[in-house]
């Protein structure tokens, strides 16, 4: 704990227990601050600084500047999260980083046990399950069977790891959805430490959608892998003071609204404000009619409205919601003391926070929507997603009726951490479901369909309101607890629908309730995802195609032989929560979590290797180890200017991780398709490239090799293709990347706006980093990515406000020098000075932004990244 300076350390009983805490109010009472106006989110912050100030990475100077309601946007301070949370795609490669740096440490003569977790850090292992096999009583054991077939290598890494490391638990495969399994259960909403200090949990975590747990009045967003495994081994969140957004929500939903219509308004109105790098905080007399699952929903989209997160305040629905998941008792009654006592509990009289900005949304202007075909912030009126489709994807032939055709729904997927925690959704598409199969309808035969809920929870309920038997009526049988379509572990298509579609280049949909739809992410065939509610993805399941307006037209014919409208089969808001208050209840919660962290018989059967030191399998293709400690010095790197770079791929705006870093399936006749060929691996075994971020043979092949990539430089191709310069020969980037490689030429990449958004994916820095890229030139960058880059000792730089490589005649075929990087991280000023020279000799000049935000991370780049930089520390 830190120095206390302030006097602020305290007693607080609470229940029967006494507890250590940090008093909040004592700022106020020495006169720094007026606490009770700060937003919620601050105040947490606030308690952070207070608790961990000792004199170095916390001064009093930041308790005091926190407190007094300055310094958003510009201060930077070291926040210490509660907790680090992990899912298996992003923290296979963690315990893979964490086991290399106890071989380096070994080697250096250092103690290799020190690279052990320092904070609590829980693995929830959901992203490897994929819908292989659909519309089946058997989906879910087969799914699962073939999910352990393919992943063995890495759950015996994870495996050894919860033996290995302590403070590090594993939540097995087909348990649940990280997100909804931290909001359900691991999320204890106040920390007890093991010193009996009581502080507000907070967390980060590898996965964007940590968010939802702001949702419970838990602090949490996501960070990359590297800053993840750094925070483990006890180093700060290094951060810019984030200045808050108020958004007010007033009234309440009107019939026929979901918290999924919500969340997408609410996304797309954020987006339009501008939030990026901010807190939104939500407050108002509306948080009051919504349930914490509608709030954790609204939470869950922060990554997609841009926001750092979106905060909820503790409240009495926190509360009940605490005791409703089978909470401890002395718990609830901790969280309830504490979060009076320090002003972390909203009432409706509580004053409002003064925000540095505000919007506002009466509930009841919600209308039904989705979001589509490509990004979740384009959200459309249910009336008007006919029109939307036919606007992205101009004249297509119509399909003769009732045929599969261009605009097919091929894939109806209920998935994602965002609606299936949500039981008023979630029951509301058993209740569309059940009405349908009353009427008669039937789901078209081209339809793919899967039900793969965030907990076991959901389909307790399911069972218990006699809703399951209607869904499998439609095919929507559980194929999976964990994130499946939402992932892109969508499966293939049934080769009849796959045929078709390449045969005539159909171009057809996808609905899922996920919060993504970037193209390519959710199926390589699929060029339009749409998001939407459960109930609606049961609906254009029956429908079939996206050529129909819901509100309008009929879903099809009953067996009466008469028209049946959405309407007809949509339940009333009424019935929705009268099934909810019957069918869930405490003892699900408690059933299904008493032996979370057991596993199956597959997973208990699993051989761990033993010892502290990580047996490397050399002949694994799922885990190898990484290079990145294979060359350290005793000391930083000089910081150096670059020369004669190369541009290896220049690309337009709202280049995702998901382009840099695919996560989905591994084309035969790709370089990192080619490379496990040449390993014995069967194309059919060769998973996703999520599930092999364990071996960065795979992973380096496959950066920039998102099929759906466009490379300027390369014109009038997409996928991982570039030019080779000066020679001009078209090749994959791998092997471009490479052939630079091999003559020391170092790399560049050039990009527009929002470059790295989507998912948190540390890969996207490691993989081009691998690649040999020192260097990124973007318009702007995503919060996440530019952080991983630095981590990864690779240079964001930013062009000047109004320039970009279009405005300044860049076609990325010069070649690049970079100079005045030095004196600019030295605190020379906050420009490198750029020279692209063409083939002709002459110039193109101009001055870039250094995007190396904070001293902190000047530290890491300096280091040649966070992992060295980590390491050095650890071997003392
Ligand atoms: Fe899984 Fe999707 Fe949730 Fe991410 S957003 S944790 S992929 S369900």
């Amino acid at each position: 704990m830190g120095k206390n300076s302030f006097g602020a350390a305290a007693k607080l009983r609470a229940g029967a227990a006494d507890y250590h805490y940090f008093r909040l109010s004592q700022l106020t009472q020495q006169g720094i601050g007026d606490i009770g106006r700060l937003p919620f989110s601050i105040r947490i912050l606030l308690e952070n600084l207070l608790r961990n100030e000792d004199g170095k990475r916390v001064t009093q100077q930041d308790v005091a500047a926190v407190a007094g309601g300055s310094g958003a946007g510009i201060k930077e301070i070291s926040f210490m999260p509660a907790r680090v949370l992990l899912q298996d795609f992003t923290g296979v490669p963690c315990v893979v980083d964490l086991a290399a740096m106890r071989d380096a440490l070994a080697a250096m003569g250092a103690d290799p046990n020190r690279a052990n977790p320092l904070l609590p850090a829980d693995l929830v292992i959901d992203h490897s399950v994929q819908v292989d096999h659909f519309g089946g009583v058997d989906s879910f054991d087969l799914n699962a069977a073939l999910e352990f077939q393919r992943n063995r290598e890495r759950y015996i890494l994870l495996r050894w790891g919860q033996t290995a490391f302590r403070n590090f638990r594993v939540v097995p495969p087909d348990t649940g959805i990280v997100h909804q399994v931290n909001l359900e259960y691991l999320a204890p909403v106040v920390f007890r430490n093991p010193a009996g200090v009581v502080y507000p949990d907070s967390v980060v975590g590898t996965d964007s959608h940590t968010t939802m747990i702001n949702g419970l009045g838990v602090l949490g967003w996501g960070v990359g892998g590297i800053e993840a495994e750094a925070c483990m081994l006890g180093q700060p969140v290094s951060m810019l003071l984030p200045p808050v957004v108020g958004f007010k929500l007033s009234g309440r939903l009107k019939e026929g609204c979901t918290a999924t219509d919500l969340v997408l308004t609410v996304t797309q109105m954020l987006r339009k404000k501008g939030v990026v790098g901010k807190f939104v905080e939500f407050y108002g007399a509306g948080l009051s009619a919504l349930s914490l699952p509608d709030r954790a929903t609204v939470a869950n989209m922060a990554p997609e409205y841009g926001a750092t997160m979106g905060f909820f305040p503790v409240d009495r629905e926190t509360l009940e919601f605490l005791k409703f998941t089978n909470r401890d008792t002395a718990l609830v009654a901790l969280v309830e003391a504490y979060t009076k006592d320090q002003g972390l509990f909203r009432t409706d009289e509580t004053p409002d926070p003064v925000f540095a900005d505000t919007l506002e949304l009466d509930l009841s202007t919600v209308t039904p929507s989705m979001a589509g075909p490509k990004r979740p912030q384009d959200r459309v009126d249910l009336p008007g997603v006919r029109q939307n489709f036919h606007t992205a994807f101009p004249n297509l032939p119509a399909p003769a009726p009732g045929t599969l055709g261009h605009g097919a729904v091929v894939i109806a997927a209920i998935t994602s951490c965002t609606n299936t925690s949500n039981p008023s959704v979630m029951l509301a598409a058993g209740l569309v479901a059940k009405k349908a199969v009353e009427r008669g309808l039937k789901v078209k035969p081209w339809v793919k369909t899967s039900l793969a809920p965030g907990s076991k929870v959901v389909a307790d309920y399911y069972r218990e309101a006699g809703l399951m038997t209607y869904l499998e009526q439609l095919n929507f049988h559980l194929v999976g607890f964990g994130c499946t379509t939402c992932i892109g572990n969508s499966g293939p298509l049934p080769d009849a629908v796959t045929q078709a579609v390449r045969k005539e280049s159909l171009v057809v949909a996808a609905v899922l309730s996920g919060n993504r739809n970037f193209e390519g992410r959710i199926n390589p065939l699929i060029k339009a995802n749409y998001l939407a509610s459960p109930p609606l993805v049961v609906a254009y399941a029956l429908a079939g195609t996206m050529d129909i307006d819901l509100s309008a037209d009929p879903l099809g014919e009953g067996s009466d032989g008469q028209p049946v409208f959405l309407r007809d089969i949509w339940p009333t808001n009424e019935e929705v929560v009268a099934t909810v208050r019957a069918a869930i209840h405490r003892g699900m919660f408690e059933h299904e979590y008493a032996h979370v962290f057991d596993g199956d018989r597959n997973w208990r059967s699993l051989a761990i290797p033993e010892g502290g030191i990580y047996q490397w399998d050399d002949t694994s293709t799922y885990i190898k180890k990484p290079p990145y400690f294979d060359h350290m010095v005793d000391s930083g790197a000089p910081l150096e200017d670059f020369h004669q770079m190369r541009v290896l791929a220049l690309m337009g705006d709202s280049v995702t991780t998901d382009h840099i870093s695919p996560a989905g399936s591994i084309p035969t006749d790709s370089p990192a398709g080619k490379y496990l060929i040449a390993q014995g691996v069967q194309p059919a075994d060769f998973n996703s490239y999520g599930a092999r971020r364990g071996n960065h043979e795979v992973m380096v092949r496959g950066t920039l090799a998102n099929i759906r990539l466009r490379n300027q430089l390369a014109p009038g191709t997409e996928g991982g293709v570039t030019r080779h310069l000066p020679d001009g020969e078209a090749m994959f980037i791998y092997d471009a990347a490479m052939k630079y490689q091999r003559d020391g030429v170092p790399l560049l990449i050039i990009a527009g706006k929002e470059y790295g958004s989507g998912s948190s994916r540390d890969w996207a820095a490691k993989g081009v980093l691998l690649l040999g890229v020192r260097a990124v030139i973007a318009e702007s960058f995503e919060r996440i990515h530019r952080t991983n880059l630095v981590g990864m000792g690779v240079l964001p730089l930013q062009f000047q406000a109004g320039e970009s490589a279009a405005s300044l005649g860049l076609t990325g075929e010069e070649t690049y020098h970079i100079e005045g990087v030095a004196a600019s991280l030295n605190g020379g000023g906050r420009t490198a000075s750029v020279r692209a020279v063409k083939a002709d000799g002459t110039e193109i000049a101009f001055t870039a932004v250094v995007r190396v935000d904070t001293p902190q991370e000047v530290e890491y780049y300096r280091n040649g990244g966070i992992l060295p930089y980590v390491l050095r520390q650890l071997a003392g």
